[in-house]
């Protein structure tokens, strides 16, 4: 028997025991690339069907292999991407690089110093009519930090870029001058600390730490609405850096004079400075935003999907990634050139409500159905520890899709408390932004439910 003629042989009695899609998903584009020493060597086209057949299927498919060749003793999983990197030197590099089959969502560390996120640059950030303004006002507080714009205010909508402007800021002020003292903070973590400060008794502490900085940067300001102490602390640090000149830098989902509950004399103080707003990305702009994020991966897109993501999603940058995420996880995975049918199936929650396209029995389906486990009340209540994430993984995706109620997605799964449902919802949310094999698993999920 060839090689191939071996594992055409597993793949069929394979796909006996599991759905199409989950086959579809694990099983395409791998194959025996060598026998060495019994040891069978499969090769994977990336590094997330590897960890599955390891972690999932290697039992089967040894079992398998086994029977089939008694000499068989062993399988090693090897990932094999389509592509080869050509090295610095010009020439064709040998060995095949990892790096172009991975997907590209692993985060960069945030600065423990600042921290900023290294991945929020200039260079990356695209500039049109909708946020030039704010941009033009960044460059000049960059090249004179505490000089020509104190406070910097921005403010827009969600997921328009303005935590992005912000810290691409301190990242340029840092790389032009490391000496320099750049904090970045979300507003709810300054409440915090200063919370836990006046608890613990080291606000004076706190006060020298906050003030001995060179540009301080707060993002999301709205939220010190009705957080008085907070306030108090925050306009005598706003003061005591005002009048070093060091640079203060805000942003706000809107404008200072329509934050409800703030103080008069804060307000005054961040309409001082400069106040620039981002609006929402023209057509133009939404292409090249998608463009860019498409190069960034190295995947080409055809330009009918990418009209037609740019004409769908028009608000919120945000979305706009997430749908060319998907997109290029969705051609990652399953190797091939996708289609403007793909892909409106791919995006139909994004760009229909998905409440009109789904339902609960969908999303408990796909997800079962993904993880190969029994549906049924075993799903819903077994105390087992592999059943214990595909269950917050539905409860996150019943909150997210369907906007269940907490209380809700808790009666379903056995009488749970709400508050375990929230804390379901809140891990797996993280965990989507932050982990990038579970990002990817929801991914398919979501693809599931949606080609239903
Ligand atoms: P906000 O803070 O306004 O809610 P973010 O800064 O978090 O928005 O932006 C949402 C996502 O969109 C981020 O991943 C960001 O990198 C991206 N993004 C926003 N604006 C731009 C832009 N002008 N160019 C490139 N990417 C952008
Ligand atoms: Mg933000």
């Amino acid at each position: 028997m060839t090689n191939e003629e071996l594992w055409q042989s597993v793949l069929s009695q394979i796909q006996l025991n599991i759905s199409p899609a989950n086959f579809a998903t694990w099983f395409a584009n791998t194959k025996i690339s060598s026998i060495e020493n019994n040891e069978v060597i499969v090769s994977v086209p990336n590094s997330f069907s590897k960890e599955w057949l390891e972690q999932k299927y290697h039992k089967d498919i040894l079992k398998i292999l086994k029977s089939l060749d008694e000499e068989i003793k062993e399988i090693r999983y090897v990932v094999t991407p389509v592509n080869i990197k050509i090295n610095t030197s010009g020439k064709r590099g040998t060995k095949k690089e990892e790096t172009v089959e991975q997907l590209g969502f692993s985060e960069l560390e945030v600065s423990k110093e600042t921290n900023l996120n290294p991945k929020y640059t200039f260079d990356n950030f695209i500039i049109g009519p909708f946020n030039e303004i704010a941009y033009a006002a960044s460059m000049s507080v960059v090249e004179e930090p505490g000089k020509n714009y104190n406070p910097l205010f921005v403010y827009g909508d969600v997921g328009l870029g303005k935590t992005h402007l912000i810290q691409a800021i301190g990242n340029k002020i840092k790389e032009n001058d490391s000496s320099k003292k750049v904090r970045y903070i979300p507003a709810e973590k300054l409440i915090s600390t200063i919370v836990n400060a006046i608890r613990n008794q080291s606000v004076e502490e706190l006060k020298k730490n906050l003030r001995d900085i060179d540009v301080l940067i707060v993002d999301d300001i709205q939220f010190l609405a009705g957080k008085d102490k907070t306030q108090e602390e925050f306009f005598h640090t706003f003061n005591s850096l005002y009048q070093k000149n060091k640079q203060i830098i805000l942003s706000s989902d809107r404008h200072p004079n329509n934050i409800p509950a703030i103080t008069e004399r804060l307000k005054s103080r961040f309409n001082g400075g400069m106040i620039a707003d981002i609006n929402i990305p023209d057509y133009e702009t939404r292409m090249a935003i998608l463009k860019q994020k498409t190069e960034e991966k190295n995947v080409s897109i055809p330009a009918d999907v990418l009209d037609y993501i740019a004409n769908n999603i028009q608000k919120n940058v945000r979305e706009l990634e997430s749908a060319i995420n998907r997109i290029i996880i969705y051609k990652k995975t399953n190797n091939k050139t996708i289609e403007l049918e793909d892909a409106k199936k791919l995006l139909k929650n994004i760009i229909v409500s998905p409440s009109k396209i789904t339902n609960y029995k969908k999303i408990v389906e796909s997800i079962t159905e993904f993880y190969d486990i029994p549906s049924g009340n075993m799903f819903f209540s077994s105390r087992k520890k592999e059943f214990a994430r595909p269950r917050q993984i539905a409860m996150y995706l019943l909150k997210k899709e369907l906007k269940m109620s907490y209380s809700e997605i808790g009666r379903k799964f056995g009488g749970k408390d709400h508050t375990t449902v929230i804390h379901a919802f809140q891990l797996i949310e993280k965990e989507y932004e932050e982990n990038e094999k579970i990002h990817q698993e929801i991914e398919l999920i979501l693809q599931r439910i949606y080609s239903k």
